[in-house]
């Protein structure tokens, strides 16, 4: 009997930018079906909403019946057990993503020993590509529609440059 293979990919999206959504369509590619997951932490407010991100993923991401779009709180190997997902996804963009992807993985291991973390290679483009850094571009009015959808270079535009 073939089952599944349903892998969470966890991130803030905050917002979502191209370096995300190369790893998503990536990872369906090797799995099944993707839970793109909202990590969100009630205690630390982001630039956008919980809503306006999850609204530019669903607007971006379209009616892909592979993929499943869910903000959770809390522990990510308790929303892997609720959700089904056997495998996280991360990607690693360089050394400095190494350290703390490690760490995580290596307690997420022992927390749920039964969850996997797999990682994939940023793809070159996107190596440099994060939120806070086009956040900062778009602040100082640089360009950053090789690295997000047109919505979302929008949405940016609209929260960070209000008068222009
Ligand atoms: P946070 O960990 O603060 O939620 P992000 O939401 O940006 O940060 O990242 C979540 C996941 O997405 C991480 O695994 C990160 O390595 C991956 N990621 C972010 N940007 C890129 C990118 N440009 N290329 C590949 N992976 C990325």
């Amino acid at each position: 009997m073939s089952r599944d293979r349903v892998a969470l990919f966890p991130a803030s999206f905050d917002p979502m930018t191209n370096g995300h959504l190369d790893i998503i369509h990536r990872s369906l590619h090797v799995f099944d079906r993707l839970i793109v997951g909202l990590a969100h932490n009630v205690a630390k407010s982001g630039t956008f909403t919980v809503e306006e991100r999850l609204d530019m993923l669903g607007a971006v991401l379209g009616d892909n019946d592979r993929i499943e779009i869910t903000a959770f709180e809390g522990l990510l190997v308790d929303f892997c057990r609720r959700s089904g997902a056997s495998t996280v996804i991360r990607g690693l963009r360089a050394m400095s993503d190494y350290e703390y992807e490690f760490e995580m993985a290596l307690m997420n291991k022992h927390l749920n020993p039964e969850v996997e973390t797999v990682f994939m290679m940023a793809s070159q483009e996107y190596l440099y590509v994060s939120s806070s850094r086009l956040k900062e571009l778009v602040r100082f009015g640089g360009k950053v529609s090789d690295f997000v959808p047109p919505l979302v270079e929008k949405r940016l535009r609209e929260k960070l440059q209000p008068n222009g």
